[in-house]
């Protein structure tokens, strides 16, 4: 997904104009029935090499008089929540009008990017209407002509930039594995899970790490002490994707690494390679081993790899490798936990254990957290749960009330799982802060026992 720009403006300023141009085709509003009223309309938008979703909220002037406001203020809101860009048209020929300043109001509230558009300029056109516009504290008015397509490389240039942000923030968001969840479902919690891995549905494991962590080790070690399975994708062979394993008994899809068992040729390629090697690991895998060197934990590499399996919503397990060659280990192990808890405070309380790949020692250990990882990972709570455990959460820390109005979070669901992602009913989402967003989170995670995993909540606007 990349992301949705709404064109925002009183009647007759040209949004649809504008919307047309940027969607490429006529979609003549202006030949359309007076009197019909129009909801928000949406089309795949494009300027230059950047595509995007446009929400136009034109057909405002359809409304009766005496509602034109009220219905322009929700209509503009609904835009304005569903857009990371507004795009603000005014008419330059007319300059800033009462009903523009109200427009202005709402949006320097409630938008995140507001570009400013002085729409009709073309030729020396509206230059005194544009100049009235930096009155309206939104930034630099850019003069465009919507009908004769001018000034369109300008709305190019602010957007490119924040276009990037965006699309990167947006797929962020975007659950990466996830089952979809019946809406308002209620769960049998003492069901017998139906996710536990099987020969038919082996658990998808990969293990990653900086080169020389011993990764190609530890899965030889799984493998030969688990008895490989037969099949065509059996075996070490150098191009296989993945192979499969019995580990402690558990049906396992493995990442197979297999670039990392050539680097005696390529030993300057595989630093640069494990990263591209690493991302395909974590697109395939449902847990993601991080595999650390005791000697040189959490460099660069390992954190960022670690990073990318928590954005893509992977499960994630940190296992500590060449356990043996080390003399203190209790000192060790409380130096493990505090850098952990310092450099990825976002996998906070995934399972880190410490392993011999060599030798074998804490190949248990390891299992047991890979399960519990995947367990959490699956894991699903009953609305009625959630809808308690909100109004405790609210009550005990209320959410803030920016300018006055507070936010109201009104009714909670699981969406998803793999990994667990929950809908947030609520009222001024937009305001709602980063850091009560984390209370949540948090709070779910201890509330529910779901250390680890990627937990993701959404808030959405009650309509
Ligand atoms: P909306 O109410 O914002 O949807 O506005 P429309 O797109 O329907 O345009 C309103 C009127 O302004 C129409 O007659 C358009 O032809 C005209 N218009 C739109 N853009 C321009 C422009 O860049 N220059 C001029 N001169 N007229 C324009
Ligand atoms: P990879 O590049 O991550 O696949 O790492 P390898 O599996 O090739 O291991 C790199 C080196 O570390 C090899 O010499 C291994 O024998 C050694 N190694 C791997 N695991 C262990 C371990 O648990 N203990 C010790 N002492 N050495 C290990």
């Amino acid at each position: 997904m990349s992301f949705t720009l709404a064109i925002v403006g009183r009647p007759n300023v040209g949004k649809s104009t504008l919307f047309n141009r940027l969607v490429g085709r006529k979609l003549a509003l202006v030949d359309d029935q007076p009197g019909v009223t129009r909801d928000l309309r949406e089309g795949q938008g494009r300027l230059g090499d950047l595509r995007f979703i446009v929400i136009d909220s034109a057909g405002l002037e359809m409304a009766e008089d005496d509602s034109l406001q009220g219905r322009m203020r929700r209509l503009t809101e609904r835009a304005v929540d569903e857009a990371d860009v507004v795009l603000f048209v005014i008419d330059a020929r007319v300059g800033v009008t009462a009903a523009d300043e109200y427009f202005a109001d709402i949006l320097r509230r409630r938008a995140r990017h507001v570009i400013l558009a002085a729409n009709k300029a073309e030729g020396r056109a509206g230059e005194a209407g544009a100049l009235e516009a930096y009155g309206l504290g939104l930034g630099e008015p850019l003069r465009i002509s919507a009908e004769h397509g001018e000034g369109l490389e300008d709305i190019y240039a602010v957007l490119k930039p924040l276009a990037a942000d965006l699309t990167a923030q947006n797929a962020v968001n975007e659950p990466a594995v996830d089952v979809a969840l019946p809406e308002d479902a209620e769960f049998d919690e003492d069901a017998p899970p139906d996710w536990l891995p099987t020969e038919d549905r082996p658990l998808q494991l990969a293990v990653i790490g900086r080169p020389n962590a011993g990764k190609s080790t530890l899965i030889n070690n799984i493998l030969g002490e688990d008895r490989l399975l037969t099949g065509p994708e059996a075996g070490i062979t150098r191009d296989a994707i993945s192979v499969r394993a019995e580990f402690m008994g558990t049906p396992m899809r493995i990442f197979d690494t297999a670039g990392m068992r050539r680097k005696g040729k390529v030993v300057d390629k595989l630093e640069k390679l494990s990263v591209a090697d690493g991302l395909r690991a974590v697109r395939f895998a449902e847990v993601v081993v991080v595999l650390l060197d005791v000697a040189i934990p959490f460099e660069q590499q390992d954190l960022r790899i670690a990073d990318l399996a928590e954005t893509e919503g992977r499960a994630v397990v940190l296992a500590a490798n060449k356990w043996d060659l080390e003399e203190d280990k209790a000192d060790k192990l409380k130096e493990l936990r505090s850098s952990f808890e310092r450099l990825l405070p976002q996998l906070k309380g995934a399972p880190l254990v410490t392993v011999s790949a060599r030798t074998g020692k804490g190949l248990d250990r390891l299992h047991n957290a890979i399960m519990q990882a995947y367990a959490v990972w699956n894991k699903r709570i009953s609305t009625s749960r959630l809808n308690q455990w909100l109004s405790a959460m609210t009550e005990t820390h209320p959410p803030p009330a920016p300018g006055g109005r507070r936010i109201r979070l009104r009714y909670m669901t699981q969406v998803k799982t793999r990994p667990p992602a929950f809908v947030v009913k609520a009222t001024h989402t937009d305001k709602i802060p980063d850091s009560y967003h984390r209370y949540l989170v948090n709070g779910l995670r201890t509330d529910f026992d779901m250390p680890g995993t990627p937990i993701r909540i959404f808030f959405r606007d009650q309509g």
